[in-house]
């Protein structure tokens, strides 16, 4: 009789990286994701100013210029890049620890920081969300009344230049309900667990 095959999951945490065009929706889906499952997100230090609602430690650490750029010397991002005219990067300290503890990771940044963790880190997770339409991509950011007309003009333009690089992505989700968007993360995140080469050695000491 063949033995019972038992499968331990609690392999380490996944690293998911999701970016997508300002207004694409990243923010909800994200906060969505966090409230049904155990990630952990990964907060960005920004020289960018907040926005009415953002909260110090919850939506950025918010920093001046120079504070930022001693943050770089003292290699404390894994990752930064300028968007926008601002810089934002992904402290270093927290996000391989809470990965050895087994929990999964998001980041959420733009493509630059995205193509430098892949590169360096292909085992990530790259998920690129995408609107439903450019109409609907503009018609949120004008709603989010965030921007002056002249951000609302970059942020557009960038759009299309964005959007070209989701092919160098591992999974494209066009978020057009926030809800099915989810579903559709959890369902990458579910059949990643399942890759054979990230619990090879799990498998083969077990057996
Ligand atoms: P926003 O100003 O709309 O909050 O963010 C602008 C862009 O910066 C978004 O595409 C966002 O994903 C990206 N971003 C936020 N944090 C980081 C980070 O730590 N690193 C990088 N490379 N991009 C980030």
């Amino acid at each position: 009789m063949q033995k019972r095959l038992k499968i331990n999951m609690s392999v380490k945490g996944q690293l998911l990286v999701i970016s997508g065009p300002s207004g694409a929706g990243k923010g909800t889906v994200c906060k969505a994701l966090l409230q049904q499952n155990d990630i952990w997100i990964s907060v960005s230090a920004t020289t960018r100013s907040p926005r009415v609602g953002e909260v110090e430690g919850i939506n950025y650490f918010f920093v001046n210029r120079d504070e930022f750029l001693k943050r770089i010397d003292k290699d404390d991002f894994l990752e930064y890049a300028e968007v926008y005219g601002n810089f934002y990067g992904t402290p270093k300290s927290k996000v391989f620890e809470v990965l050895e503890q087994g929990r999964d990771v998001i980041l959420e940044i733009d493509i630059q920081g995205a193509l430098k963790i892949k590169s360096a880190y292909p085992e990530g997770i790259f998920i690129f969300i995408l609107p439903p339409s450019m109409e609907e991509l503009k018609s949120r950011i004008t709603n989010r009344g965030s921007e002056t007309p002249e951000s609302l003009k970059t942020r557009l333009e960038a759009a299309y230049d964005e959007i070209s690089f989701a092919s160098k992505y591992d999974y494209a989700v066009v978020n057009d309900e926030v809800e099915d968007a989810v579903k559709k993360i959890e369902s990458i995140i579910t059949a990643e667990k399942c890759r054979v080469f990230k619990i090879k050695d799990e498998l083969l000491g077990r057996y």
